[in-house]
């Protein structure tokens, strides 16, 4: 929601009644949620927090998350216009014993961003202000990730992160943030400065690396709803005006299927960091596989042709020629979102794994003979890192899938109606299981995925995780910002 909607929405109606086009009373709503509504909302800014119960006209928009499959209802919704907010909500919070989730774009897997008592919602907090210097762009963390691309591209210029413009540029940048141009300019969080938060303690603190440095160092890879709620982001802008966008398929039976898979990944060995794709292969018509490789390049469209024709000649030719075109980056994004709704929800399961040392054919063959026998459809995603994401050193920040990591695999499933998630979860897991031979143990924290049960911590930051759990200790010894999967206390 844009700033001058929401003013639209909570201004002008009067503290004594809930804000959000509602007409319920304080009284009724602290009835609803059995909690003193009253006191908190004499605290917030009515022209800019919202408090919203159930019965709120506006409640269910905000309620509103991506996985339909793990969204639940809280007793009361603060979308927060400023950190003051922020903190002012944690310490009614602390006082009346109720726990909280942090809640940006809404677009955790596995509805981290959700709690039955408080949810904080950061998305009262959208301005976007690009430097006098163009050279850092301040971006309020209720942002959506399409909301800064269009931003900043009436300058030439972008922030390296994902596809989908609905995506909350918090939850996203601190869980890392892969996207199409990450091999040229590095991960979203690779490009944070500095961010304002608001600590365990209610206090509003800058962090950078001049100051509550390891702070930085947690929230850039392990920053997702552990440590502090971030209310604003500096980010470093990126030159980007052309670029050469691509796509290229492929559908063969499962053993020629392998083979492209083994030259593709021989070919990311050479692939120059200009280059970022991802590899998507899911099940084909007739007992086929379907490869499908789209991303692009910010060279020339000559370049490029000249390592995708490096690519064939090992893969052997596609289905049609590979197309490629050279458009703004303003064009590719916004190719490349899907046009995803702002408000789309989807019943989904997601999980990820690391691949570390090329795969081997055995492994490859597993995995595709997995989504060709598998009932429902299952796409496998694989993020192409290398060039700027492995420069940076794997304890350099928290985000520690660098160094030798090839790529990621994104495992995705949707299907239309909850009876069926029981099955349709037990069919992904089947598919998982059957991988472990093959992949690193590693799992990206933004594909989160609450069937890794114990080992969880390891498999999202691996050799970082001794160093963040002690962070962890010091910032936040009461543990007040935790969820399923929150960093565990050193
Ligand atoms: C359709 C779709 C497309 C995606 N595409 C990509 C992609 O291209 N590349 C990629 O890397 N990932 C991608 N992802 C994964 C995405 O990066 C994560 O789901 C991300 O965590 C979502 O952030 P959010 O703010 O939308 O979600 P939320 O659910 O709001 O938040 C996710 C987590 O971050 C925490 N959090 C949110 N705001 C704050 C804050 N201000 N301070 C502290 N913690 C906070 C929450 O508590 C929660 O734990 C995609 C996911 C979906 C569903």
């Amino acid at each position: 929601m844009k700033r001058r909607d929401f003013l639209k929405v909570s201004g002008g109606l009067s503290t004594h009644l809930i804000v959000g086009g509602s007409l319920l009373s304080i009284r009724e709503a602290e009835a609803q949620a059995d909690l003193p509504i009253a006191a908190l909302q004499k605290l917030l800014d009515p022209a800019r927090d919202l408090v919203l119960v159930p019965s709120s006209k506006e409640f269910e928009k905000y309620n509103r998350s991506f996985n339909k499959r793990t969204q639940i209802t809280p007793r009361v919704r603060v979308v927060v216009g400023s950190a003051k907010a922020i903190s002012t909500t944690m310490l009614w919070a602390a006082k009346n014993g109720l726990r909280f989730a942090v809640r940006s774009g809404g677009h955790s897997f596995e509805g981290y961003s959700q709690s039955r008592d408080l949810v904080i919602d950061v998305r009262g907090m959208t301005d976007i202000e690009l430097s006098a210097d163009k050279k850092s762009v301040s971006v309020g963390s209720g942002s959506s990730l399409g909301s800064v691309y269009k931003a900043l591209w009436p300058s030439n210029l972008a922030i390296p992160a994902g596809s989908c413009f609905p995506v909350g540029v918090a939850g996203h940048s601190l869980g890392g943030g892969f996207g199409l141009l990450g091999r040229a300019f590095g991960l979203a969080c690779d490009s944070i400065l500095s961010m304002e938060v608001v600590d365990a303690t209610g206090q509003i603190r800058i962090v950078s690396g001049q100051e509550n440095s390891d702070l930085f160092w947690a929230l850039r890879g392990g920053g997702n709803g552990n440590f502090a709620v971030v209310t604003n982001f500096n980010f470093r802008t990126s030159s980007v005006r052309m670029v050469a966008k691509f796509g290229i398929t492929w559908t063969k039976p499962v053993a020629q299927a392998v083979k492209i898979v083994q030259a593709w990944q021989q070919w990311l060995t050479d692939l120059p960091p200009a280059i970022t794709g991802v590899l998507r292969l899911k099940k084909g018509q007739r007992g086929q596989i379907e490869l499908h490789m789209f991303g692009l390049s910010v060279q020339s469209e000559s370049n490029l042709n000249a390592e995708l024709n490096r690519l064939q000649k090992v893969a052997g030719p596609p289905d049609n020629p590979a197309k490629t075109s050279t458009i703004t980056f303003k064009a590719a994004a916004t190719a490349f979102d899907g046009n995803e709704p702002l408000d789309d929800s989807v019943i989904m399961k997601g999980k990820s794994d690391y691949v570390t040392d090329p795969m081997t054919d055995r492994g490859i063959l597993t995995l595709l003979n997995g989504l060709q026998k598998a009932p429902v459809g299952i796409a496998v995603l694989c993020d192409t890192y290398g060039g700027a994401i492995n420069k940076i050193a794997a304890d350099a920040t928290a985000f520690a899938h660098r160094g030798n990591t090839k790529y990621s695999m994104q495992y995705y499933m949707q299907w239309p109606n909850q009876a069926a998630s029981s099955d349709n979860i037990a069919i992904m897991q089947a598919l998982y299981a059957s991988m472990r031979p093959y992949v690193s143990g590693g799992a990206y924290v933004n594909y989160c995925d609450l069937d890794l049960g114990a080992g969880f911590a390891k498999a999202y930051w691996g050799a970082n995780l001794p160093r963040l759990m002690k962070i962890k200790a010091d910032v936040d010894p009461k543990n007040i910002f935790s969820h399923a999967q929150s960093v565990p206390q050193g």
